[in-house]
């Protein structure tokens, strides 16, 4: 069996109790919603967690809380309320379809980035990342946290194999390679935070270069 990749436990429960940073927040819901499973137990989580709160001191709640139990409330009562879809793509997940996109920009041979205007957190946002078939980018490690979600097709690293609704967890202890081994291009969603530094003597000269 093919080993699933998804977000650390510590990650988890910082999304379920809303307090992971905006961007890493959606791609950890774009990873959940194509990981019924997964999605399962953060719901069964905070429940928990919700029940807790109201069984210990009675604090203020998140503006967020209220707006999950109003959408709670809809579905409950068969009316569900879908944000509007601000962009051209339909074949995004529900949770990236509510954020407007960026112009495509060129990074490299068959290698393709646009903005997603979700909330920033700092130097931390979130793009949408396409690599044709058997192209790699450079050898790089990275100045914060990485999360990539993958959306179609597949890539592999030195080590690891990721598919369709696998998440990557990097950081600047990981250095790697990505290299997209499906027939079709593979498209990411990612959480980057600052450049991504690219590695040896090419990596340094192509730096000024590759934005991200
Ligand atoms: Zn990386």
């Amino acid at each position: 069996m093919i080993p699933r990749h998804g977000p650390s436990e510590e990650r988890l429960l910082a999304y379920a109790a809303g307090v992971l940073s905006p961007p890493q927040a959606v791609v950890v819901a774009t990873h959940l919603a194509l990981r019924p499973a997964a999605d399962a137990w953060v719901r069964r989580l905070q429940a928990v967690g919700g029940q807790f709160l109201e069984e210990t001191a009675p604090v203020a709640l998140s503006s967020d809380a209220l707006t999950r139990a109003l959408a709670r409330v809809e579905t409950d009562a068969g009316e569900v309320k879908r944000p509007a879809l601000l962009n051209d793509m339909p074949e995004l997940p529900e949770p990236l379809r509510r954020y407007a996109l960026g112009p495509w920009r060129w990074i490299g041979p068959g290698m393709r980035v646009r903005d997603v205007h979700a909330p920033r957190d700092g130097d931390c946002r979130v793009i949408l990342l396409r690599i044709d078939p058997g192209r790699e980018t450079p050898r790089h490690t990275h100045r914060g946290d990485e999360l990539t979600c993958v959306l179609t097709g597949a890539y592999a690293t030195e080590t690891d194999r990721f598919e369709v609704g696998d998440l990557e967890e990097a950081d600047g202890e990981v250095l790697h390679r990505p290299r997209v081994v499906s027939d079709q291009p593979c498209l990411c969603v990612a959480a980057l935070d600052g450049q991504i530094q690219l590695d040896g003597w090419l990596g340094r000269l192509m730096q000024p270069f590759v934005r991200l």
